[in-house]
């Protein structure tokens, strides 16, 4: 087929998530041509639209807790980052903090490791600081995470946890899929094209060259580069064409399950809300508004994981077995919460590296780049990562390896060695999922 000239495109996005979002703003104020395509009819609705949105700046290793501290200053700038006039509706960072509990396992000593080495704020508390703050949770120890089938789950516990990290700064975004509206407004008002129910079905090449792609009605669109930015369905479109030939790094899907819990009457968490990262029951929770707790798995081996090979094909309700498991161990928790009786919650897919740190790097095909493995992490770096891969692809265009110069973040002094998020790197040992 004739390729017109409105068919072309210096880099064409594939998918409208939070990561393709912010890529386009990126590559478009940077003075690129970029056309998003995306199969669904609105923007944000892959896995963005299931991400609980938690912001937090401890992670398990120094770099990752640096990216997600230049992150935070965005979300805390939201309207200015993205240039947004007063009527429009953005989404909201809230701030709440985050606490993680230490159970000793040395979870808590690594992301303490990794946030000194970023320059990264944090408080150690004791047993007694916690109570002070929050005086509504029990804070025995009632680990090693077990399944509620096992009796010992019921045992009254006789030891307290020791203390734990606060982390003041973090918080959540209650609207993941408007914060990914919001940076494609940001995109097209710099000059990015967007067109929705537009899904790739194949790639096209001129010898080892990708230059474009084929969309289900047989519309050819062609580029200098194409960024592959489609969640959980990334590996499979890229796979196809032999582009994960060279990965050191495997991927997999995972079903993830968030669910919403009322929070006990007279507890209003506008005012007492934290993130709780509690390895000892292997539950996160954060706040959903004022009134309830949106809690998820920490993803502890004690509790079985669903791998999901057809990302079209997943069971999109929450399970019983899981709201059991959840609501039982924040009723340990929290003494006073009630057990709903009305099963409410959101199910996704995470795409995920076995080390659990994000790919984003070019294939074995100049021309062709992705976004991957972003899961559970990445919506809270999303604003950082559209510049990262703009970086990526602007430095392998011009013939160079992006992997051999740092990425200078542009809200801080701070410099990214972007080896760590090749396709072709060591899976590291000492990455854990939260
Ligand atoms: C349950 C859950 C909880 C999470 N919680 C957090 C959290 O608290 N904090 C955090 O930082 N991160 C969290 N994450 C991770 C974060 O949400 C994701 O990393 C991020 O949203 C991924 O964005 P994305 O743009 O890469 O992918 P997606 O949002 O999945 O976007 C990909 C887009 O590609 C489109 N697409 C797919 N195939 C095609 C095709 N063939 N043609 C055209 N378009 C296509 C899809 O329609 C979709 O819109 C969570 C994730 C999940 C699933």
């Amino acid at each position: 087929m004739d390729v017109g000239l409105e068919n072309r495109t210096e880099v064409l996005i594939v998918g409208a998530g939070v990561i393709g979002a912010s890529a386009a703003l990126a590559l478009a104020k940077s003075g690129h041509d970029v056309l998003v395509l995306d199969r669904n009819s609105g923007i944000g609705d892959g896995s963005t639209g299931a991400s609980a949105g938690v912001i937090r700046v401890h992670a398990s290793d120094a770099q990752s807790s640096a990216l997600a501290d230049d992150a935070l200053s965005v979300w805390n700038n939201w309207r200015e980052f993205l240039g947004a006039d007063e009527s429009e509706d953005l989404a909201r960072f809230v701030r709440c903090g985050s606490l993680i509990l230490d159970t000793g396992n040395g979870f808590a000593d690594q992301a303490a490791a990794a946030m000194s080495g970023a320059g990264v704020a944090f408080d150690k508390w004791t047993l007694a600081d916690m109570s002070g703050h929050f005086p509504y949770f029990d804070f025995h120890r009632f680990g090693p995470p077990r399944s509620v089938d096992d009796e010992a789950f019921w045992a009254e516990p006789t030891e307290f946890l020791r203390g734990g990290l606060y982390t003041s700064q973090s918080g959540y975004v209650g609207d993941p899929t408007l914060a990914a509206v919001n940076l494609m407004r940001a995109a097209q008002r710099a000059g990015a094209r967007l067109r929705l129910s537009a899904t790739v079905v194949s790639f096209d090449f001129e010898g080892d060259r990708v230059v474009g792609v084929t969309l289900g009605d047989g519309i050819t669109l062609r580029a200098e580069a194409v960024l592959v930015a489609a969640g959980p369905h990334t590996d499979r479109l890229i796979r196809g064409i032999g582009a994960t030939a060279d990965f050191r790094i495997r991927t997999r899907r995972i079903r993830e399950e968030l669910i919403h819990v009322p929070a006990p009457s007279g507890l209003d968490l506008a005012l007492q809300g934290v993130h709780l990262v509690d390895g000892d029951l292997n539950i996160n929770f954060r706040p959903e508004r004022g009134d309830a707790f949106l809690v998820g798995s920490n993803g502890d081996r004690a509790d079985e994981q669903t791998f999901i090979q057809d990302p079209d094909v997943f069971n999109q309700l929450v399970s019983a077995d899981a709201w059991e498991r959840m609501t039982l161990r924040l009723a340990r928790r929290i003494p006073d919460l009630g057990i709903p009786r009305v099963r409410m919650g959101v199910v996704g897919l995470y795409d995920a590296a076995e080390d659990w740190l994000p790919i984003y790097d070019r294939t074995c095909y100049d021309g062709l780049f992705v976004a991957m493995a972003t899961s559970g992490t990445q919506f809270k770096t999303a604003p950082i990562v559209g510049e990262l891969l703009r970086y990526v692809i602007e430095t392998e265009l011009n013939g160079r390896d992006h992997t051999t110069e740092p990425f200078r973040s542009p809200v801080s002094d701070r410099a990214y060695s972007t080896a760590q998020f090749s396709r072709l790197r060591a899976p590291r040992e000492d990455q854990s999922r939260g």
